[in-house]
């Protein structure tokens, strides 16, 4: 290990190459609690893609495995260390390359923190949609490996659908450009898609071309109470039947509104069993589509419903929603005595049609196994966390929150969801995906990540 330190440090600039044992804990791991994490040998802050390729090959020639990093945020243990590893954060090269206005697209370095890209383009009257609730610390390399969803993805999709094209450091050295910078382009197998997603299984994304829309028309927003958390989801089914598209759908539960207030008071009704978080951009007719959804809600047994007056309370209520996991973090740790609360985070995506009925479920499941299960979600896109409670001082608790995990997977794949809508597999949901994809699709992810990292060296454990 120490001749495979002295060669990064010889590759990498000054202050690239990390092995103080505090900075090496905390690149242990991302922001999923009660996942295990390997305490990585050495940190790289690499600023280029050759510095990149320097690494893994050197990486490679040691048999030392490679976590790539971005902002560990994640929150299914993907971007965790494995021990001994070679973490290779992203966060230096956070350089915005080109934003090509006439063409619609910027390509970036992957550290390109999420909120700083979408500043820039918007600087310049364009606009990058995806916004996950981590958008003002995640990075578009991470958002790109995970395929990050977010609060506008129900009208306007995830990021897949902005990737144009990638340059990746494979697990031999190679650098692999895909795509295009071109509107349109079906030039061989969809190598771009195929990284979308990988969890840095496949290899390290080094430069990303991204899509860009025009700036989105100001938006109306409101807010509907409701005396269930199953009235939520039918009303959520409702809209999406009655054929409008509003651009932003979020359901909260009242623990998750209550912990909220806690944080930050804002007057939230708390008192409310869930809330639709509720916003349309459709220009002229968007006062008209908001009242519309006002009478769905209404019809679907909102017991008030009330329209944000102007546009800093929209975007007040808007951080509400994305202080949920900050909220929900305190609130598990001071459930149980020496806050001692830990939360197991699920991420389940039903048919929005089966959205009340798995809503219904997760509170069965919640009593069944003695333990609060807060729901916050994109219900728009019948994409649900529920927060899974439990004190990590009592391997019984711990052990029934993962009881409890499992029943809600089972539920989940049993609706025709999926296991994860957005957090991605990492470490947390292996044996699920085995289940959702049968043993032909785990057969072929195999083969491809076999045919790609043969060594198994690039994030080695996680997803397959
Ligand atoms: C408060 C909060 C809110 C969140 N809200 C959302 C949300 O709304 N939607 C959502 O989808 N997620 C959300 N997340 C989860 C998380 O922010 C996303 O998964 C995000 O995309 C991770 O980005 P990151 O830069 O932190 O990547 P990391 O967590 O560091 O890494 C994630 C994965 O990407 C890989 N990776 C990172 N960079 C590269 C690279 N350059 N090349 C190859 N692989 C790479 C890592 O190996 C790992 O597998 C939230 C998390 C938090 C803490």
């Amino acid at each position: 290990m120490q001749d495979l330190v002295a060669e990064l440090r010889t590759a990498l600039p000054e202050g690239a190459v990390l092995t103080d044992p505090d900075l090496l804990k905390v690149h242990q791991r991302d922001e999923a609690d009660l996942v295990p994490a390997g305490m990585p040998a050495v940190v790289v802050r690499p600023r280029t893609t050759e510095q990149v390729v320097a690494v893994v090959k050197a990486a490679a020639r040691a048999g030392v495995p490679v976590v790539p990093q971005g902002a560990r945020t994640g929150l299914a243990g993907a971007a965790n260390a494995v021990e001994g590893a070679v973490v290779l954060s992203t966060v230096a090269m956070d350089a915005i390359v080109e934003i090509d206005a006439v063409n619609r697209f910027a390509v970036v370095q992957p550290g390109v923190v999420n909120a700083t890209l979408a500043g820039a383009v918007a600087a310049k009257g364009l606009r990058y949609p995806p916004d996950p609730g981590s958008w003002e610390s995640s990075t578009i390399g991470g958002n790109v490996a995970t395929n990050a969803g977010g609060m506008c993805c129900v009208k306007y999709g995830v990021t897949g659908e902005y990737v144009l094209g990638l340059e990746v450091v494979l697990a031999s050295g190679e650098v692999l450009r895909t795509g295009r910078r071109t509107a349109k382009g079906v030039a061989g197998y969809d190598l771009t898609r195929l990284f979308v997603g990988s969890e840095g299984t496949l290899g390290v994304i080094t430069e990303i071309t991204v899509g860009l829309r025009p700036a989105a028309d100001s938006s109306l927003t409101l807010i509907a109470v409701f005396p269930t958390t199953t009235a939520a989801g039918k009303a959520v089914a409702a809209i999406s039947s009655g054929g409008f598209s509003p651009s932003l759908l979020e359901l909260l539960d009242q623990t998750h509104l209550r912990a909220i207030e806690a944080l930050r008071p804002m007057g939230l009704p708390t008192d409310a069993k869930a809330m639709l978080l509720a916003a349309v951009d459709t220009g002229s007719r968007a006062a008209d589509d908001l009242a519309a959804i006002e009478a769905v809600c209404t019809a679907a047994g909102a017991s008030e419903v009330f329209a944000a007056t102007d546009a800093v309370e929209a975007a007040e209520l808007l951080r509400a929603r994305r202080l949920a996991h900050p909220a929900m973090e305190k609130f598990a740790a001071e459930t149980y005595p020496e806050g001692s609360g830990g939360i197991i985070v699920d991420d389940i995506a039903v048919p929005r049609s089966a959205l009340a009925a798995m809503l219904d479920g997760i509170e069965k499941i919640s009593v069944e196994y003695d333990l609060p299960i807060a729901v916050v979600g994109h219900a728009g896109d019948g994409n649900l966390h529920p927060n899974i409670v439990v004190d990590r001082l009592d391997p019984a608790s711990v052990e029934r929150g993962r009881g409890a995990f499992d029943e809600i997977m089972r539920l989940g794949l049993s609706m025709g969801g999926t296991c994860t809508g957005e957090h991605g597999v990492g470490l947390l949901k292996r044996d699920w995906l085995a289940h959702e994809v049968g043993p032909v699709g785990m057969a072929v992810h195999r083969a491809i990540k076999a045919a790609l990292d043969p060594n198994d060296l690039l994030n080695p454990g996680k997803v397959v």
